[in-house]
């Protein structure tokens, strides 16, 4: 850690040597960022937090979003590419939920925060 000296002294507070060592991990901001702009739409906000709620196929996911199944499916994929959702493959069927990992707790979170909701599974 190197030592940092700011142009203005204002306050004493966090160590400008902590910050800036926070600050220099790009990729770590990148990917938070990219995680922002999966939800960067509303489409997309709203199929993640149904699928926060429930393991659905397409047909139905679009039904309850009255959508077509392949403008469902187009927010689908990026959405499992980044890993806040997934999928498991029945016979023929494909289901999809939000993924168990605590990125997705989080945003399923965050969203029923921001919209002042309760979630519907507590
Ligand atoms: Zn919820």
């Amino acid at each position: 850690m190197h030592k940092i000296t700011l142009p203005h002294h204002h306050t004493e507070g966090q160590s400008p040597e902590y910050l800036g060592e926070q600050l220099s991990k790009i990729d770590e901001f990148q990917t938070v960022a990219e995680i922002f702009k999966q939800l960067g739409d509303t489409t997309r906000v709203r199929i993640f937090w149904l699928l926060c709620h429930c393991e659905e196929c397409v047909i139905n996911i679009s039904a309850m979003m009255e959508m077509s199944s392949p403008a469902v499916s187009h927010h689908l994929r990026p959405l499992r590419n980044r890993g806040l959702i997934v999928s498991r493959r029945v016979g023929k069927e494909v289901y999809y939920r939000a993924a168990d990992t605590e990125q997705s707790h989080l945003l399923h979170q965050m969203i029923e925060q921001v919209m002042e909701i309760s979630c519907p599974d507590r």
